[in-house]
C-alpha cells in the first residue's frame, strides 16, 4: 500500500498536468470551444489535491508507525476524488459526447490493481454511476449540457437511445476491465503469495543446513564422548527451536536404553528410568529406524513414562534413531511445551540431525572404548613389571654372588655362562624399570605424586655429573652450559621425574654419539617459558623415524645397528611426564650430523 500510494501520487502529477495541456491544445491550439477556465480549474485542482497526498504520504512516513491502514484509506479516497474530478472532466468536455469517458478504464485497471475484486467492482459501479448521473442531469436539463460542437453532434445527449447505447457500452466496457484485472490480479497475488511461502521454506532450510552445519562442528570438535554428547543436545534443542533434547544409548545386553545426555530437562525427569525396549513400544519403533512424532504425550498410549512427561510439562515429543554402521545404537529426542508442535518437516530434520551426529558419536564412542582399553593393557602391564622387579633383582644378585666366587670357584665354562645370564637379567632389569617410569608417567594410571618447584639448573648438573665418566670413557666432551642469569630457573615437576627426563636424553645423546664427538646442555628463557637443549654431533635421526621416535619401543633402524640394547621407551617417558607437567619436546635431527631435543616448560615464578 505504501508504494502504491506513491506511485498513484506520481501518475496524477501526469494526469493533472496532461488535462491542463490538452485544454490549452484544444483551445488555444485547435481552437475548439470547450470551456476551458473549469477545465483548467480541474487541472489544478488535480495536482492540488495531489500536492496534500503527497505532504500526508510523507507525514505518515515520517512517523514510522504501522500505517498500513492509514495508506488503505488514503488510496482510496485518492480514488474517490480522481473519479469525481473524471465526472467533472467528462461534464466540461460534452458530457456523453465527450471522447475522455474512454479514460475512466485508466482508473478501474489502477482500482483492479491496488483494491481488492470487491472494491475494484463497487468503484467501477460509482464511474458508472457518476456518468450515468451526468448523463441524465444533461438529459433533463437540471445540469446545462457544455455542447461542444467540434467535437461531436451537438444535442446527440438527448438522444435516449444514444444515451442508453453509450451509457450500456460504456458500462459493459468497465465492468468488463474491471473482471479482467480483478481476476488477473488475485491469480497475480496467488502467485506472490506462493512466492512468500516459498522464500520462507527456502530461508527455514538454509538455516537449518546452517545449523546442520554447526551441530556437526560441534560435535567433531572432540572426541571426548560426554563432551560431544552434551554439545550435541544442545545444539540440537537450539536447532529444532525446543526447550529440552536428550539422547539414550543402547547398553550392552541391547534391552535398555540409558541416558546418555539430556539439555533442558530436569533432575527428576533425568532419574525416572531407562527406557526398557520390552515395556517401551515407542522407543522399539525408534530402535527399528523409524522417527516418531508423539503430538500429545497425555493421550499417547507408547510412552513408558507418560506421567513423568506430563509432570515435566512436556506435551509433545520428537523421537528419531541414532544409527550406526550396522544398526541404530541410541535414540535422538526433542521436547516440546506445546502440543503437536513438531511437523513432518521437523520429524525429517530431526532424522537428518541424528544420522549425521551418529558418526560423531560413534567416533567418540570407539576411541573411549580404545582408551579403556589401552588403560586397561597399561594397567596390566604396570602390574606384571612389578611383579617381575623383586624376582629379577633377587636372581642378579644371586649370580653376581656367584660370579664374585663367594659359592666357590667356576669353571671357565660355567663363568661364561653366568656371565652371559647376568647380561641378559641386567637388560631385562632396564626394561622392567624403564616400564615402570612410562607408567609413573601417565597421570590416569593413578600413580601419586607431589609436584614441587625445582631448580632446572641444579637438575642438569646432577645429570651431567652422573653421566661425565661413561661420556669420557667414549672420549665424548660433555658440556653444560647456562648464562648467570638462567640460572635458578624453576620448574614445577618432580626431582625423580625430571632426574629420570634429563637422564633419558643424556644418555641417548652419548650412547648414540660417536666418539670424539660433543653433547652439550644450554638452557635459555623467554618470558613465559623455559628452553632446555640437549644437543648432540651424532649419528641423527632418519627422516622418516622422527614422527615415531617417541612412541612405546620404536627404535630407528639406524640405532639398533649400533646399539643392541634398548627398550625403545625412553623418550616415550620423557615425553609422558614433559606433557604432563605442561610442556612439550621438540626434535630437530641431520642424520649423521647430530640431533637437538628441546624441552620447553612453562616458567614458574618463585
Ligand atoms: P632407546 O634409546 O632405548 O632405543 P629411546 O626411546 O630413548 O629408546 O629412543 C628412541 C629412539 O630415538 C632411539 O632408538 C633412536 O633411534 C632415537 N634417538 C633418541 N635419541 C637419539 C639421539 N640422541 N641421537 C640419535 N637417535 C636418537
Amino acid at each position: 500500500m505504501v508504494s502504491s500510494t506513491a506511485w498513484l501520487i506520481s501518475i496524477r502529477w501526469w494526469a493533472g498536468l496532461g488535462v491542463l495541456a490538452l485544454t490549452w491544445l484544444a483551445t488555444m491550439v485547435l481552437a475548439i470551444n470547450l470551456p476551458a477556465l473549469p477545465l483548467y480549474g480541474i487541472g489544478l485542482a488535480i495536482l492540488a489535491y495531489n500536492a496534500v497526498f503527497e505532504v500526508m504520504r510523507r507525514r505518515l512516513l515520517a512517523e514510522g508507525l504501522p500505517h498500513a491502514w492509514a495508506f488503505g484509506q488514503m488510496t482510496r479516497l485518492q480514488i474517490a476524488l480522481d473519479y469525481v474530478a473524471m465526472a467533472a472532466l467528462i461534464h466540461f468536455s460534452g458530457g456523453l459526447e465527450s471522447p475522455a469517458t474512454i479514460y475512466f478504464i485508466f482508473h478501474i485497471i489502477i482500482a483492479g490493481t491496488l483494491l481488492s475484486p470487491r472494491a475494484t467492482y463497487l468503484y467501477t459501479t460509482l464511474a458508472v454511476g457518476l456518468v450515468g448521473t451526468t448523463a441524465a442531469l444533461e438529459y433533463f436539463g437540471l445540469w446545462p449540457h457544455v455542447r461542444v460542437p467540434e467535437l461531436a453532434n451537438s444535442g446527440l445527449y438527448q438522444k435516449p437511445l444514444y444515451a442508453l447505447g453509450n451509457l450500456f457500452f460504456f458500462a459493459t466496457a468497465l465492468y468488463v476491465t474491471a473482471y479482467l484485472v480483478a481476476t488477473l490480479n488475485v491469480r497475480l497475488r496467488k502467485r506472490a503469495a506462493e512466492v512468500i511461502e516459498l522464500s520462507e521454506r527456502l530461508r527455514r532450510a538454509y538455516s537449518r543446513l546452517q545449523t546442520l552445519y554447526e551441530n556437526a562442528q560441534a560435535a567433531n570438535s572432540t572426541l571426548e564422548l560426554a563432551k560431544v554428547l552434551d554439545r550435541f543436545v544442545q545444539s540440537t534443542a537450539r536447532a529444532m527451536g525446543v526447550r529440552a533434547c536428550s539422547i539414550c544409548l543402547l547398553d550392552e545386553t541391547g534391552t535398555r536404553l540409558n541416558l546418555g545426555a539430556a539439555f533442558g530437562l530436569s533432575e527428576r525427569y533425568m532419574s525416572k528410568g531407562d527406557l526398557i525396549l520390552e515395556a517401551n513400544p515407542l522407543a522399539r519403533e525408534v530402535m527399528a529406524g523409524r522417527t516418531i512424532i508423539t503430538a500429545d504425550a497425555r493421550t499417547a498410549s507408547d510412552l513408558q513414562y507418560p506421567a513423568d512427561a506430563v509432570a515435566e510439562g512436556i506435551c509433545s515429543m520428537l523421537s528419531a534413531p541414532m544409527r550406526g554402521k550396522e544398526k541404530p545404537f541410541g535414540l535422538l529426542r526433542a521436547y516440546s511445551t506445546e502440543r503437536n508442535h513438531f511437523s513432518q518437516e521437523d520429524a525429517e530434520f530431526l532424522a537428518a540431525i541424528a544420522t549425521q551426529g551418529s558418526i560423531a558419536i560413534e567416533n567418540a564412542m570407539a576411541f573411549q572404548a580404545l582408551s579403556q582399553l589401552n588403560e586397561g593393557k597399561s594397567k596390566f602391564v604396570l602390574t606384571v613389571t612389578h611383579e617381575l622387579r623383586s624376582p629379577v633383582g633377587v636372581i642378579r644378585s644371586l649370580l653376581r654372588t656367584m660370579l664374585s666366587g663367594y659359592t666357590g670357584p667356576l669353571a671357565d665354562q660355567q663363568r661364561d655362562m653366568v656371565e652371559r645370564a647376568l647380561h641378559r637379567t641386567d637388560a631385562l632389569q632396564n626394561l622392567i624399570d624403564d616400564l615402570l617410569d612410562l607408567a609413573a608417567g601417565k597421570s590416569e594410571l593413578g600413580i601419586p605424586e607431589e609436584r614441587v618447584k625445582v631448580r632446572l639448573d641444579q637438575a642438569v648438573e646432577y645429570v651431567v655429573k652422573q653421566f661425565q665418566i661413561p661420556a669420557q670413557e667414549k672420549q665424548i666432551r660433555l658440556e653444560w652450559h647456562c648464562e648467570p642469569a638462567n640460572r635458578s630457573l624453576l620448574i614445577s615437576a618432580t626431582h625423580e621425574g625430571i632426574e629420570r627426563v634429563l637422564g633419558n636424553l643424556v644418555s641417548n645423546a652419548v650412547k648414540y654419539t660417536r666418539p670424539e664427538g660433543c653433547v652439550q646442555l644450554r638452557l635459555r628463557r623467554t618470558d613465559s617459558e623455559i628452553y632446555l637443549q640437549v644437543s648432540d654431533t651424532g649419528i641423527g635421526i632418519p627422516e622418516e623415524a622422527v614422527p615415531h621416535i617417541c612412541e612405546e619401543f620404536y627404535r630407528a633402524p639406524n640405532a639398533k645397528a649400533i646399539e643392541k640394547e634398548g627398550t625403545g621407551l625412553g623418550l616415550a617417558i620423557v615425553k609422558n611426564l614433559v606433557e604432563h607437567w605442561g610442556g612439550r619436546i621438540t626434535v630437530e635431527s641431520k642424520l649423521g650430523q647430530g640431533t637437538t631435543f628441546t624441552l620447553i616448560f612453562p616458567t614458574v615464578r618463585d
